[in-house]
């Protein structure tokens, strides 16, 4: 038993906050005051929880299995998908346009007939003539490629549900 009797709980604390301290030193070798330093400390726990919650660490786990329960409809699924090639679609002929020297022609010839939907397809037609007389292994390749990858996608994201409640 320590010979200093229990300190008032307000010095306790103060020399708690300060990391050290006589009052410290009595509450490491005195059963009543480390269990009331340990209540203080899980009170603090809670309270610092109530201010800032964080996460649970099954968070993740909860809520895969939560979409695992209600599925998404099908058929949303497919817009997603075909979102997804548009996309992709839209991305490889964005480069194609973006890179291609032929193409600068149709750059041109687009900025200067916004507005003009039949010169517009015009130029379009010139441009994408010009691409494919220049580079029209490569691009038939490149669209095959973004093509083929987006149906693979849309393939797998159709038959994704049973992997999903697999997981
Ligand atoms: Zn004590």
């Amino acid at each position: 038993m320590s010979p200093i009797p229990c300190p008032d709980l307000e010095v306790l604390f103060a020399e708690l906050e300060a990391g050290e301290g006589p009052c410290l030193d009595h509450a490491a070798g005195c059963d009543a005051c480390a269990a009331l330093l340990e209540d203080h400390r899980l009170l603090e726990q809670d309270l610092f929880r109530l201010a800032d919650p964080l996460p649970p660490p099954s968070l993740v786990a909860n809520v895969m299995a939560r979409v695992a329960e209600s599925p998404v409809p099908q058929r949303r699924e497919v817009w997603t998908g075909l979102a997804i090639l548009l996309t992709s679609l839209g991305a490889g002929l964005g480069f194609l346009f973006t890179n291609d020297r032929a193409l600068g022609r149709l750059g041109t010839a687009f900025a200067s007939t916004v507005g003009d939907s039949r010169m517009f397809v015009e130029g379009l037609f010139s441009g994408a003539h010009a691409l494919w007389s220049t580079a029209g292994v490569a691009v038939a390749c490149l669209v095959a490629f973004v093509v083929l990858s987006s149906l693979m996608g849309l393939k797998r994201l159709v038959g994704s549900p049973p992997s999903l409640s697999e997981a």
